[in-house]
């Protein structure tokens, strides 16, 4: 799935991690690579223009942080504006407490997979402890009927049908028949055609009319691209459904429906089915998607890291300071108070092997800063800067003034050397980040 869009967008990524800045050039041939990349992978062509602008008007109007490469920062611009083009948050389905049994419809073209949604939904949904009922108001080919019927074995959920050909009728019989069951859910699987065409969207158009769905959903193959979203639309037109259900997502290498579908037709992807089994059916989450398609899941979370610690720069002059050999306890104060507010740069740790072990999380959270800010305190300005002067005599007058114990000085001292070591290897964090993007 995505794999001709992933490769592409790699590519591009590849070409901006050797850039030391973000200028119009350059990311003018990165939009121009992106754009084609998506039209290739059967993206709308208005969606990806939109997509596209928006990118590069991010890029450049982004403050690059100092700690992330460009094409780090660009990575993360581009994945968050995949997931909003798919709809940003994920929208649960919406099923009314009160009413009951809350009324699933599900829609589409014949050979969509609507009929196996409708039994992985059941199954879902009975997981979850619900009570549902499936219903078969695809009256008009027998086998349809039958296949629900199986499937409703397979994942052992009762299927009300009828032997006339009346949709209207097995759906409202259906319905009565869940209330008697005392159902909480029921899933009607209503008739396709081959094509869109008058009589099955007015018999549809009807059957919410009657029915009120709590939720009517819209079933398409992905595999169909362009002509997916086309659908889509002219059902959404007709019955201003309320979610879409994204079918054979495992067959699609492609992905364009995906990616275009919410913007034009502007209702959420709901569900994805990935597979022809019962439990080959997943919520649709825009930000995992966006995610898979960029394959790139590390340098997201290391960019969204750094841009949540708003005292990065801070770090960075105490870094410059560092190398130059000026940091010294004071700084050593600040950054203790800045690890643990940002408990988050464990994540940036753990991105360097051995590194995580030097400063064990646990040890970070459970700092009790007021006896440390009296040590710091109790020290003359020399000692501050220069504490490898800081002999057993001073230490114990350091103790007594701070009302600690010299245990607790020769600690702060160590863990002072250990900063020092980590704080180099953060700023050759910096340095490992860009290569992960450069070899990427
Ligand atoms: P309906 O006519 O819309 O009810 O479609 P069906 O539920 O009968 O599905 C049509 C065919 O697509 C069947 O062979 C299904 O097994 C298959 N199918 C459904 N969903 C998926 C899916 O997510 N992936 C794959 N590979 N096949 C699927």
């Amino acid at each position: 799935m995505f794999d001709n869009l992933s490769d592409k967008l790699e590519a591009t990524f590849k070409k901006l991690a050797g850039q030391a800045t973000i200028n119009e050039i350059n990311i003018g041939i990165a939009m121009r690579d992106i754009k084609r990349a998506l039209l290739n992978a059967d993206v709308n062509y208005k969606v990806a223009k939109k997509l596209v602008d928006d990118i590069r008007e991010k890029s450049l109007g982004e403050q690059v942080l100092k700690s992330v490469s460009p094409a780090q920062m660009i990575v993360k611009i581009v994945n968050d504006e995949l997931t909003d083009l798919m709809g940003g948050e994920h929208q649960p389905l919406n099923l009314s407490p009160k009413k009951l049994p809350a009324i699933i419809m599900v829609a589409g073209l014949q050979g969509s997979g609507k009929t196996t949604f409708c039994a992985k939904l059941a199954k879902r949904l009975k997981k979850n402890g619900k009570n549902p009922m499936l219903v078969a108001a695809d009256v008009y080919r027998p086998a349809a009927v039958d296949q629900l019927r199986t499937l409703g074995e397979q994942v052992d959920v009762p299927v009300f049908s009828i032997d006339e050909q009346d949709a209207m009728k097995a759906a409202v019989k259906g319905l009565e028949a869940a209330r008697l069951a005392a159902k909480d859910v029921v899933i009607i699987d209503t008739a396709g055609r081959l094509q869109i065409d008058e009589k099955m969207m007015a018999e549809a158009e009807a059957l919410k009319h009657a029915l009120k769905p709590d939720e009517l959903l819209f079933v398409v193959d992905s595999m169909m691209g362009q002509e997916a979203v086309n659908t889509a639309k002219a059902f959404n037109d007709r019955l201003d459904f309320d979610g879409v259900v994204l079918t054979k997502l495992d067959g699609d290498a492609r992905g364009g429906a995906a990616l275009s579908i919410r913007q034009v037709v502007e209702k959420p992807i709901k569900f994805i089915s990935v597979g022809e089994k019962v439990d080959d059916l997943d919520l649709f989450y825009p930000d995992r998607m966006a995610q898979r398609i960029l394959g790139m899941g590390d340098i997201v979370s290391f960019v969204e890291k750094a841009q949540e610690t708003l005292d990065l720069e801070k770090t960075l002059e105490m870094q410059k300071k560092l190398m130059k050999n000026e940091f010294d306890l004071n700084d050593f104060f600040d950054q203790l108070q800045q690890l643990k507010k940002m408990g988050s740069i464990q994540g940036l740790i753990s991105m360097v092997p051995g590194l995580n072990k030097m400063v064990p999380k646990q040890e970070i959270e459970n700092l009790d800063f007021k006896p440390i800010e009296a040590m710091i305190n109790s020290m003359t300005k020399q000692e501050k800067t220069n504490p490898e002067i800081i002999n057993g005599s001073r230490r114990q007058r350091i103790a007594k003034g701070s009302g600690t114990r010299v245990q607790e000085v020769n600690m702060l001292l160590k863990q002072f050397g250990e900063m020092k070591k980590m704080m180099r290897s953060v700023t050759k964090l910096s340095q490992s980040g860009r290569k992960i993007t450069s070899q990427n």
